[in-house]
């Protein structure tokens, strides 16, 4: 299972998530000031975080607090949305950064016979997953399962999210590996008995923890593990 920002894709995510509510506050600015909608799109998107509704999807949880405290119109700004994903934000590709180990890590894994997963935050549409897929060179593999916002009904860190994950694709946890560079998000899914390789390029460790991961290292180390067969005996 494979993280992607700050692991398949080389990404200062804080700084990427600013210039793309910028850049989606300003196609928004005729029907709400941009600081407002700024706030408001942060706001409903930990919402979206932290309900563990296994009702509903990411999406319809994301769609029901925005709609709900801005009053806009459902059917006249989501059109508006998914313009701003399929034409705008593929703009943003140049706030982040290409690895080929990326590309490496994953071929390497296909080669072996693995399943893998790209398992993303579900906090976006699947166009912006496929997207950023495509900046990190990783669009065309086969996967078992992306996470996108639409499909999933939890988010990480809740374990719940990669409950989801095992039961779509009918794993139990020992058999999978976490790849991800996020102490806080892509680490706490060995407690449910997953091993997780910690990827130290776009390290994020927020709070300064202290944390164990069964292995760690650069993605390109992560590539020489899994083409060196390390993974298979983990
Ligand atoms: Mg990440």
């Amino acid at each position: 299972m494979f993280d992607l920002d700050g692991t398949l894709l080389n990404v200062d995510i804080d700084y990427f998530l600013e210039q793309y509510i910028r850049a989606l506050a300003s196609r928004l600015a005729h029907k709400m000031p941009p600081e407002k909608f700024a706030r408001q799109l942060m706001g409903s998107s930990m919402a979206m975080i932290q309900n563990t509704d296994p009702a509903k999807t990411n999406q319809q949880k994301f769609i029901e607090d925005f709609f709900g405290k801005t009053g806009l119109s459902v059917e006249e700004t989501m059109p508006i949305f998914d313009d701003f994903y399929a034409n705008d934000f593929p703009r943003l590709k140049h706030h982040a950064r290409t690895d080929p180990n990326a590309r490496r890590v994953v071929e390497a894994a296909v080669k072996k016979g693995y399943e893998v997963v790209l398992a993303t935050n579900p906090v976006f549409p699947m166009s912006a997953i496929r997207e950023r897929m495509r900046w990190a060179g990783v669009d065309d593999f086969d996967y078992r399962l992306v996470t996108a916002y639409e499909e999933m009904h939890f988010c990480k860190p809740y374990l719940q999210y990669y409950t989801e994950i095992l039961n779509r694709i009918g794993r139990r946890s020992e058999e999978c590996l976490m790849v991800g560079n996020d102490v806080d998000e892509d680490l706490p899914v060995a407690r449910l008995g997953m091993k997780t390789y910690l990827v130290r390029d776009c390290l994020l460790n927020r709070n300064n923890v202290a944390y164990s991961a069964h292995a760690e290292g650069k993605l390109a180390d992560l590539a020489e593990f899994v083409e060196s067969g390390k993974l298979d005996e983990m």
